[in-house]
């Protein structure tokens, strides 16, 4: 028999995502009631400094007057519509132009889903549409890296390089995942990281030329990786792999859900790692978490691609019931103004070499195998043995350990593999960010 407590109702009644279930049932779900700033209040009252910004996106915690305004008045104004049958709403219009403004793109298009699973999944179909309209229907391979995380719709799902998507029987065919660029973990012992990122980029050809070019329908890569556990690409990368595949005529796709709107310190992960795609997809920042949406943004020579494929067939068949949705567009005009104008991203920049320095003090215990991350997106990973890199074993993985003793604490951080991950809201103050480092730093003396 279950009591009547919020944690009970919570474990008969949801089935969890990507929760690890002896944990939860151990411990109780945290059943969440409000939030103030960066701090989040349970249903006991307690408090906890939110290091996970939500899933990343809630960049300007969860108050701010600003957006919660910007919703309130659009509700009132216009409540809902879609996007298509020749109808759009005006906020929409407003939306698209601004995010073509602040894209990487002298020019572009945009079109909108719910999330960024569904942002991945339209990109691909967009491909498969174009290459299929151009004459060449079998271009229609993705590829993607090793711990890549893009989704979890079944297509997204295949382009993740995650072990756990096995599964759902997936990846589908023609999903094929290349090397992860994480020199740290991944390079040979004498390989010097320049020489890690030949290798990468040399693998990069040798399988566009086994498979054929003409089979290849496009490229995703987060600028960083995120759900992999925040792996910054090796030196070099995206200069090594993007002329290969420019060479090859294979689209170049920045997955910038994580990236997009600050987190890397510039708008764009693209900008930090100084490449140039031909497709970007948003989600997350894009409405700072206050509502669920996702867009495609199109550069120049695939929005004219694209266009000239509609034309000839008459429409591009696709869009959801909530694409464009014009509370969604007003938030997301409101918090691009926040992130970009109001001094969010600014904070990231000025605060994120304290922030860097704060976590390598605490990167000195001998657990801690290797820090990494840029901007406000950062990762600690644990190691039995530094000298080896040697993981710890056992069923629950130390970092699932090092979290939940956060959460005992009132910090949430999240433990991704091997690694706990510290990526804050973008208004975290220097106060804040000390008591991050003070909970952090004892919860990891607690397990170790
Ligand atoms: N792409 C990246 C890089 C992500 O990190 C995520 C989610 O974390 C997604 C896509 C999927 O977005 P959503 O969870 O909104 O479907």
């Amino acid at each position: 028999m279950r009591d009547n407590s919020w944690e009970s109702k919570a474990d008969e009644f949801s089935l969890y995502g990507f929760t690890d279930l002896p944990s939860v049932h151990e411990r109780g779900t945290v059943v969440v009631t409000h939030g103030k700033g960066p701090y989040i209040y349970d249903t006991h009252g307690r408090q906890y400094l939110d290091a996970n910004s939500g899933l990343w996106n809630m960049v300007a915690g969860f108050d701010h007057p600003g957006l919660i305004k910007a919703a309130q008045d659009q509700y009132a104004r216009f409540p809902g519509y879609h996007a298509f049958f020749g109808r759009m709403s005006d906020q929409t219009v407003m939306l698209s132009e601004k995010l073509v403004e602040v894209s990487p793109f002298a020019s572009g298009k945009v079109f909108y889903t719910n999330s960024g699973s569904e942002a991945n999944d339209t990109m691909v179909k967009i491909l498969w549409f174009l290459h299929g309209a151009e004459g060449k229907p079998q271009k229609r391979k993705i590829l993607t890296r090793i711990n890549s995380y893009h989704g979890v719709t079944a297509v997204s799902a295949s382009m993740t390089g995650k072990p756990y998507n096995s599964v759902f029987g997936l990846p589908l065919p023609g999903f094929l995942h290349l090397g992860c660029p994480h020199y740290w973990r991944f390079g040979r012992p004498g390989e010097t990281e320049e020489q890690f990122t030949a290798r990468l980029a040399a693998e990069l050809e040798a399988t566009i030329i086994k498979e054929g070019a003409d089979t290849i329908a496009g490229f995703f890569a987060e600028p960083v990786m995120g759900a992999g556990g925040v792996i910054p690409p090796s030196k070099g990368y995206f200069q090594a792999v993007a002329p290969i595949l420019k060479k090859y005529g294979i689209p170049l796709i920045a997955d910038e859900v994580i990236c997009g709107f600050g987190r890397t310190g510039a708008t764009w992960g693209c900008e930090t790692y100084d490449f140039q795609p031909d497709a970007v997809i948003s989600s997350k920042n894009l409405t700072a978490g206050y509502f669920p949406m996702g867009a495609v943004i199109l550069g120049p020579d695939l929005a004219n691609r694209v266009q000239a494929a509609s034309e000839a067939v008459e429409e591009f068949p696709h869009g959801f019931t909530a694409s464009g949705h014009p509370v969604g567009c007003a938030i997301a005009l409101k918090a691009i103004d926040v992130i970009l104008n109001e001094g969010l991203a600014e904070n990231v920049n000025r605060l994120s070499g304290r922030m860097e320095a704060g976590l390598a003090q605490i990167a000195q215990n001998p657990n801690i195998g290797e820090l990494r991350g840029v901007g406000y997106m950062w990762a600690l990973e644990a190691v039995a043995d530094r000298a080896t890199k040697t993981p710890f074993d056992g069923k629950l993985s130390v970092s699932e350990r090092i979290a939940n003793t956060c959460t005992d604490m009132g910090l949430i951080c999240r433990p991704l593999g091997q690694s706990i991950v510290l990526c804050p809201p973008f208004i975290l103050t220097e106060a804040q960010m000390d008591e991050m480092f003070d909970k952090l730093d004892k919860a990891l003396k607690k397990v170790f």
